[in-house]
């Protein structure tokens, strides 16, 4: 699987003694064979999962090329650990050196609830404008799974990362900003709004929606993908959610006109398709973001590419994640498609319930961490990777969320767990 448009090219310099940058130019990834990666441990389970995940990339990537290649890890401070040490949540020492790195790789950052600071994973996504979040969910044969047909299950979720309800235009019931909303809108717009209510605005660009939508067609062309859905609840939020529908349509049939075919194309009664997508073409259609829900556990086999704004896409990838096994397998990236510039990141939270226990399930980051694989054009690394934690799922070598599913199967930790797929390597 592909994730960049753009290519990748060797650098030139010399390597630095304790590795090189990755540098990007016009779009075009310049990749090093001994690059500087930035990583953040996150909060919570985080430790557990990021140590894991860089000691199998790192197996993984010697497996592949001997002492040829090698990340050299760089860590940078964000969440609890960079409160301590500076005072301040996300540092912008943090924000510049990943910056300057070009991809980096994350483990979990917490947000309080109902209050408190803003999400330090949406600041760092929209400072760095990092707009598609994509989360391929494919099931791993053997994984313990509610469903019937697991493998229909393959998909990848381009969730759009910088406006929707996150834009952060929020304001609390009662405050000075909440009563000077709601009067504008009752003197200007006619619009009623209680007077306890607090207020949010959810922006949907023209802008925002093309570019998330581009780089999914885009994705879905250079990946042989049969299907891109347009996911929106454009019924009810007529001109943000309608407005992201019609938008993803007009790049569609615009930008793609060679490559696609609507399902409205493919359905008229009198016209050319008579219900079947031509070969080499990709089938765009759109959805109600709450049939999706039901039509992805219904008739899974029927979705491939999905695009969706920011919201409905994090609730979508939990239940996509769910269906492949659990949130501790579903793996994610955010990602600038014109910069190259990407942090890898799994999509579960912090669990703070099991921090530090050594027990929770690293593979959500250690895809992640193949994902980044990937992104450099490390493609053997990326494979003996994959392979490995497929492999070790097999041998029902699992942590308690898999081993709770399965029959007189005794969990590992997540090191132990770590130690299996890298074992494993060994015999690919
Ligand atoms: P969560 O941390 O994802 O955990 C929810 C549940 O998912 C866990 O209790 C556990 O279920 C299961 N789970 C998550 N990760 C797992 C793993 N690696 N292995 C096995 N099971 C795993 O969600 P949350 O409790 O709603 O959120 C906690 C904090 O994380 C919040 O502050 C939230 O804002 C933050 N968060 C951060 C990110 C991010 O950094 N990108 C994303 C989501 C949430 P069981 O207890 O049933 O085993």
């Amino acid at each position: 699987m592909t994730l960049m448009n753009t290519q990748v090219k060797t650098q030139k310099e010399a390597p630095r003694e304790n590795g090189s940058r990755i540098t990007s130019s016009n779009g075009t990834l310049i990749r090093a064979d001994k690059p500087m990666v930035p990583y953040i441990e996150g909060d919570g389970i985080g430790p557990d999962v990021i140590s894991a995940a860089r000691r199998v990339i790192d197996a993984g990537v010697e497996r592949a090329y001997g002492s040829r290649r090698k990340i050299t890890w760089l860590e940078v401070l964000a969440g609890e650990k960079a409160r301590q040490k500076h005072r301040d949540s996300l540092p912008e020492e943090t924000l510049k050196t990943i910056k300057e790195h070009i991809v980096a790789l994350k483990g979990p950052l917490e947000t309080p609830i109902a209050g408190g600071q803003r999400s330090l994973n949406v600041a760092l996504r929209q400072r760095l404008d990092l707009y598609a979040c994509v989360r391929p969910v494919k099931y791993i044969p053997s994984t313990p799974t509610r469903l019937k047909h697991p493998e229909e299950l393959d998909i990848v979720i381009f969730r759009e990362n910088t406006e929707d309800v996150y834009a952060g235009i929020e304001f609390k019931e009662g405050t000075e900003e909440a009563r000077r909303l709601i009067a504008f809108l009752k003197e200007n717009l006619k619009s009623e709004v209680r007077q306890d209510s607090a207020v949010g605005i959810k922006p949907i660009s023209e802008y925002a929606t093309k570019r998330i939508v581009r780089a999914a067609i885009n994705y879905a062309v250079r990946n042989n993908r049969k299907s891109v859905t347009i996911v929106h609840k454009g019924n009810i939020m007529k001109y943000t959610e309608g407005g992201f529908m019609r938008w993803a349509y007009e790049v569609a049939n615009r930008e793609f006109k060679d490559k696609i075919v609507t399902e409205a194309d493919l359905m008229k009664p009198d016209g050319q398709y008579k219900g079947v997508t031509p070969p080499g073409k990709i089938l765009v259609k759109d959805r109600l973001a709450d049939s999706m829900f039901q039509q992805l556990l219904l008739r899974t086999n029927e979705y491939d590419v999905l695009v969706l704004p920011n919201l409905n896409g994090d609730y979508l990838s939990d239940l996509a994640a769910a269906m492949a096994g659990g949130l501790g397998l579903a793996p994610g990236a955010n990602i600038n498609f014109e910069t190259g510039a990407a942090i890898f990141e799994p999509t579960h939270g912090t669990a703070p319930a099991y921090a530090n226990q050594d027990k929770v399930n690293p593979t959500s980051a250690i895809l992640s961490g193949v994902l980044l694989l990937r992104h450099l054009g490390w493609k053997e690394a990326a494979d003996i990777v994959e392979k490995a934690v497929a492999r070790t799922v097999s041998q029902r070598r699992v942590t308690y969320d898999l081993a709770r599913q399965l029959e007189g199967v005794q969990p590992v930790g997540t090191s132990k767990f770590a130690d299996a797929v890298i074992e494993n390597m060994q015999v690919i």
